[in-house]
């Protein structure tokens, strides 16, 4: 690859031995002068990560100095999210970022997917417009992708290969490519270079705080399916039995579900249930109540759930809150007290009084 590839794709080995070879240290990353167009892209990137979607760059002219921006704003942008180590945010910025690099690899030929594809320890053998995969790894590959259309079932099998498009197959790195970031993260960061980080990181945290106020992710770490309240519940289980959701509906299931810290890929597995399923039309939908438009989208209130007639099943505990996302932060916090982890004059995160 060259230095443009290295840059736009630096999760890959071959990248990360290139920024080896530079020599830059870690004390001059964080406070050289000249690299202060790579830290502002390296913040840029987790606060678009936060937003939405990492815009791609693109390089025009023949200077190397923002090429190497771009390469070293990738080990300085995991030092800001290794930092502030919040699961929210490493699971919003690894996503991003594989969905950046899709963004990219959809439009690159068979020769560099594949090249790119046995960095992750993917074979696939490419052909005019197709790859073929041995059965097995196309079976781990494919494994979190549920339209039905993955289904070893539903390819044509020769010789023990799977077939599989040149798209699909940019598809299934976008997930190696999450799974590698997402897996390693947090990197360990001294305590003394995260000071040293503290102006970056300041107006990183209040974006990411702000987020997490406006859809009161703050305390959600790991999504917990059995305390959603009634309505949601109800919306999974009509789902999940192919049962057609309102379009109002619909949008306040996947609003809840993508606030409190599931994945669109988590949620189109969800949706996936009947044979008309749309996959990408699914993901282009729940993606942009995501914010990869710029604009993000709050789950309605408890009162517009009732005006839309999608408020059903109603307990004790909807009689306390105004907001399904309330009724999730405390029945959370009920959990966490019967386990001892918080105590009772510790306050519930209310996303509607913040
Ligand atoms: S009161 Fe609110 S949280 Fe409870 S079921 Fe109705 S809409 Fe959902």
């Amino acid at each position: 690859m060259d230095d443009r590839d290295l840059a736009l794709f630096p999760f890959i080995s071959e990248a990360s031995d290139h920024v080896g070879s530079l020599g830059f240290s870690l004390d001059r990353l964080i406070s050289s002068r000249a690299l202060d167009l790579a830290r502002i892209r390296g913040k840029e990137r987790v606060i678009q990560s936060i937003s939405g979607e990492i815009e791609k760059t693109s390089f025009s002219g023949s200077e190397e100095g923002p090429v190497l921006s771009e390469l070293l704003s990738y080990p300085f942008a995991r030092i800001l999210v290794s930092c502030i180590d919040d699961p929210f945010l490493t699971r919003r910025y690894s996503l991003a970022e594989a969905v950046a690099a899709y963004t990219l690899l959809k439009t690159r030929d068979v020769e560099f997917l594949s090249n790119f594809g046995n960095d992750f320890g993917v074979d696939a053998r490419p052909s005019d417009s197709y790859f073929d995969i041995n059965f097995t790894d196309y079976i781990k590959l494919a494994s979190s992708m549920k339209d039905l259309k993955w289904k070893l079932v539903n390819r044509k099998l020769d010789h023990g290969n799977v077939r599989i498009a040149k798209e699909e197959f940019a598809r299934l790195l976008q997930e190696v490519v999450r799974a590698r970031i997402h897996d390693s993260l947090p990197i360990d960061v001294p305590e003394e270079i995260c000071d040293l980080c503290a102006p970056y990181l300041d107006g990183i945290k209040e974006i990411l705080d702000k987020r997490k106020t406006e859809y009161g992710a703050g305390d959600f770490e790991a999504v917990e399916r059995e305390l959603f309240p009634p309505c949601i519940a109800h919306a999974i289980a009509n789902t999940m039995a192919g049962v057609n959701l309102a379009h109002s509906m619909r949008f306040a299931m996947t609003s809840f579900l993508l606030t409190v810290g599931m994945t669109v890929d988590d949620i189109i597995n969800m949706f996936n249930v009947s044979p008309d399923f749309d996959v990408e039309k699914t993901r282009y939908q729940i993606e942009h109540i995501s914010g990869s438009s710029g604009t993000t989208y709050k789950p309605p209130a408890c009162a517009t759930m009732k005006t839309y007639g999608n408020c059903y099943g109603e307990d004790e505990l909807c009689k306390r809150i105004r907001h399904p996302l309330r009724y999730y932060s405390m029945k959370l916090w009920i959990k966490k007290r019967d386990e001892g982890k918080v105590k009772v004059q510790d306050k519930v995160v209310d996303p509607e009084q913040k």
